[in-house]
């Protein structure tokens, strides 16, 4: 657990994401877990878990799925420092990762048996999340021989926030922090607004532009026009 890697990837100065701090502190208040769903070179759902001053990652490519016979493959990533779970916006074109993040969703986490580092050696995290979108029981199970250990499974389990109907990441598309599709955060953040948009369910971004506030919004700048009347 540590943060060399993830501070190797980046240029801080360059992009805006957290460095971490030297010495993190221990926390004794709950676990907090956040999913940002990020649209870089390809869109995957990174799931972080807070442990042991760190958050522990995981990209999900295909998000979350609520339905317990569904197993989706998450990819274990470098360790992220906890100020990165307040991260929404855009890591500037060419940066590692380059893109749009959005705070997918978040909350807090307890795992099955305090004893983490046992469950992660032998790749079987059983844990109970109580977020906005997400909540009940969950496993994060490693699968053998594959991508040199990488590879997991993030799968739902069978209780009363489990569902085999919908899917979460099309019906809840949208910023738990900020109310925001991908593409306004793109807007709004001088990021790839083309590149976001992509990953915001077409359903969606179609509401969006029917909405009235949308219309409405107000221009951040005058226009530039020239008017006739003025005095010469
Ligand atoms: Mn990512």
């Amino acid at each position: 657990m540590a943060l060399e890697e993830y501070r190797r990837k980046r240029r801080f100065g360059v992009t805006t994401e957290p460095k971490g701090a030297p010495t993190p502190r221990k926390r004794t208040k709950k676990l907090r877990f956040v999913i940002q769903k990020h649209r870089a070179s390809a869109l995957h759902y990174d799931f972080r878990l807070e442990w042991d001053g760190v958050l522990l990652s995981w990209a999900v490519p295909k998000g979350p799925s609520l339905d317990p016979s569904v197993k989706r493959l998450a990819m274990h990533v470098e360790d992220h420092p906890i100020e990165y779970a307040k991260f929404e916006g855009v890591i500037p074109a060419g940066e590692y990762g380059g893109g749009t993040v959005m705070i997918w969703d978040h909350g807090t986490w307890i795992p099955d048996d305090p004893d983490v580092a046992k469950h992660l050696a032998k790749g079987d995290l059983k844990f109970t999340l109580d977020g906005k979108k997400l909540s009940g029981s969950w496993v994060l199970v490693r699968t053998r021989g594959y991508q040199g250990g990488k590879s997991w499974l993030l799968i739902k389990h069978r209780d009363e926030a489990a569902s085999a109907t919908g899917d979460v990441t099309i019906d809840a598309p949208r910023s738990v922090v900020s109310d925001r599709l991908l593409a306004e955060i793109a807007f709004e953040e001088g990021g790839d607004v083309r590149q976001a948009v992509t990953a915001d369910p077409p359903s969606a971004v179609e509401a969006a532009l029917r909405d009235p506030r949308t219309a409405k919004r107000k221009r951040k700048r005058a226009p530039a026009v020239w008017h006739s009347n003025r005095p010469t």
